[in-house]
């Protein structure tokens, strides 16, 4: 078997790009991947075109051993964009491999452990923020509105939700990122405190005393306003706070400082990033990017993060074709705290990969096809592509 072409597609999901990757066979077979991230998407694929030299005309079944010469050529570049664009091809590969020994992925890594997974309903409010119209869903215009939808949150069944800082309103607005010093001061001004507790109490109100609740501050504070918000949200029936933060030991004292979980680590890549948290036992939870980091690597980070007695939480806010992989990996690891899916989503979202994923007592089932067990649909992809120089969805929310 030969790989005859690679081809890739930036898909247009709303508020953010998707970027899949196809790897294709003279056998016929074609592989797919997922390398999603909202910031480079161009810079991501124009990667991949970059590594096809390396690839065309290879056998792509002895994925490591593909893996491994394009980690070499990017060694230069570590992380980042080239992780990204690498990830999508070894996902691809892994896909191609299975399709070709009628297999699902998980099989060629022993699984599955499992047999279902629970999942938490990510960015809940957050999108809703964004893009209520193009969901097709009710705005954020008041802490009511939070309330009802922590109510539908378990009245779909889901045991966990995850949200933003989320300022109702009209319009309503995030809290993080943007522009300015402000931004990069990372700090929390009381109003902001205060709103934290009132969104958080809003939406336990709604969800009940059977729905975990975590909060995603992601790179927006430093560690001393960090812990002024882990501290509020003790009162809370936390699943977790989430923070990102590139020193171990300034993860260690937001730890230290309060008694909710803290989870982090779905900036970083293979072993040698996550290895110092786990050093300075700076999470309670490990979030690994799989689009990011590739099938293999994840799974040897997950089986590090073992090894420290702790969890992963694949992070996936993508489209069905990630959170099959993210589903296929908890499959084959014995340390899983609970898989993030994005609830709320462009309308095509389902289309784009064959169908919609179903729900069961806010879990999933890991699925059994060959490969990943769907497929993109190419057609679809090539309905909605982002457009080159829209840049990242989140500079126009920004401003
Ligand atoms: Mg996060």
């Amino acid at each position: 078997m030969q790989i005859t072409e690679i081809e890739t597609f930036v898909v247009d999901a709303g508020w953010r790009p998707w970027q899949f990757v196809a790897v294709r066979t003279d056998q016929g077979i074609t592989g797919y991947g997922e390398c999603s991230d909202g910031r480079n998407p161009y810079g991501i694929v124009g990667t991949v075109t970059d590594l096809k030299p390396l690839l065309l005309g290879r056998d792509p079944r002895p994925v490591e051993a593909l893996y491994w010469d394009m980690y070499r050529v990017t060694r230069q570049s570590p992380g980042g964009i080239a992780a990204k664009a690498i990830a999508g091809i070894e996902l691809a590969l892994w896909d191609l491999k299975a399709k070709a020994l009628g297999v699902p992925v998980y099989e060629l890594f022993g699984g599955p452990i499992r047999e279902r997974q629970r999942v938490y309903w990510s960015h809940c409010g957050t999108s809703r923020v964004r893009s209520h119209e193009l969901i097709g869903v009710p705005p954020i215009d008041s802490y009511e509105a939070l309330t009802r939808l922590g109510e539908e949150v378990a009245s779909r069944g889901f045991t966990a939700l995850k949200t933003n800082i989320v300022i109702p309103g009209e319009p309503a607005r995030t809290y993080g990122g943007g522009f300015g010093a402000g931004a990069t001061d990372q700090d929390v001004p009381v109003e902001i405190l205060r709103h934290i507790e009132r969104q958080l109490a809003a939406l336990s109100d709604g969800a009940g005393p059977d729905v975990e609740i975590a909060l995603d501050l992601n790179f927006h504070f430093k560690p001393e306003a960090a812990v002024k918000i882990c501290r509020i949200a003790e009162q809370f029936q936390m699943l977790w706070v989430e923070i990102d933060m590139y020193d171990a030991s300034a993860l260690r004292q937001v730890s230290d400082g309060t008694t909710v979980p803290i989870t982090s680590g779905e900036n970083l890549y293979g072993l040698r990033d996550y290895r110092p948290y786990f050093e300075a036992r700076s999470m309670d939870n490990v979030m690994v990017d799989i689009p990011w980091n590739g099938f293999s690597r994840s799974r040897d980070v997950a089986l590090l993060a073992e090894s420290y007695e702790l969890n992963i939480a694949p992070h996936n806010y993508y489209s069905h074709m990630s959170t099959h992989i993210a589903l296929h990996l908890c499959a084959t690891v014995p340390n899983v705290r609970i898989l993030e899916i994005d609830i709320d989503d462009v309308p095509w979202k389902d289309e784009l990969t064959g169908g919609a994923l179903e729900f069961e007592a806010g879990e999933l089932a890991i699925p059994t096809g060959p490969g990943w067990g769907l497929e993109l649909d190419e057609d679809v992809a090539r309905a909605h592509v982002w457009e080159p120089g829209r840049g990242p969805g989140f500079v126009a929310r920004s401003r």
